[in-house]
C-alpha cells in the first residue's frame, strides 16, 4: 500500500519564474515605449504580459495594472502615451467626492477612470465590525438615557388641554 504523497512545496513564492517574466516584460515594454515612439514590439510585450498574468492567474500590482491600456496593451505614460485629466460630473462640480481621474490612451483612445475624490469603501468584514460596534454603542447610550430621563411633566399636558378648551 503506497500512498502518493503530494509534492513538497518549494521555498518562496510559487511561479517565481512567471513573476520574473512579467517583471521583465513590463520593464522592457516601458523602456521601449520611452525610447521609441509607438513601438510595435512594446505593444507585443504588453500583450504577452497580459497573457502570462491571466494564464497563470498572477497578482499584478495596482500600479502596473493601471499603467497598461486594456484595449491596445500599450504602456500608459502621462505626457508621452497618455493624457490625464480630472472630470467631475456633478452639477457645477460642487461635489468634491465626484472627482474622477481619466487616463486616455493616445494610441487607441481607450479610457481608464479612477475615482479619486471618494473615500474607498472598506472591506465587507471591516464594515460589519464597524456596524456592530456602532450598534453596541447605541445600545449602551439608550440604557443610560432610560435611567437618566424623568417622566414627562403633567403640568405641560394641562396647559395644552386648557388652550384647546379656551
Ligand atoms: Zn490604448
Amino acid at each position: 500500500m503506497s500512498k502518493v504523497k503530494p509534492p513538497k512545496r518549494t521555498k518562496g513564492a510559487p511561479n517565481k519564474h512567471l513573476h520574473a517574466r512579467t517583471a521583465f516584460l513590463y520593464q522592457a515594454a516601458t523602456y521601449l515605449t520611452l525610447q521609441t515612439n509607438r513601438s510595435r514590439l512594446a505593444l507585443e510585450l504588453g500583450s504577452d504580459l497580459q497573457q502570462v498574468s491571466r494564464k497563470a492567474q498572477l497578482h499584478v500590482s495596482k500600479e502596473v495594472k493601471r499603467s497598461i491600456c486594456k484595449s491596445c496593451n500599450s504602456i500608459l505614460i502621462p505626457g508621452r502615451t497618455a493624457t490625464q485629466r480630472i472630470e467631475n460630473a456633478s452639477k457645477g462640480g460642487r461635489k468634491p467626492w465626484a472627482d474622477v481621474l481619466v487616463v486616455q490612451c493616445d494610441l487607441c483612445g481607450g479610457k481608464k477612470r479612477f475615482p479619486i475624490g471618494a473615500k474607498r469603501q472598506g472591506k465587507k468584514c471591516d464594515r460589519e465590525a464597524l456596524k456592530k460596534q456602532a450598534e453596541k454603542e447605541r445600545e449602551s447610550c439608550l440604557e443610560t438615557d432610560v435611567s437618566g430621563t424623568s417622566r414627562s411633566d403633567p403640568s405641560l399636558a394641562g396647559t395644552d388641554v386648557g388652550s384647546v378648551t379656551a
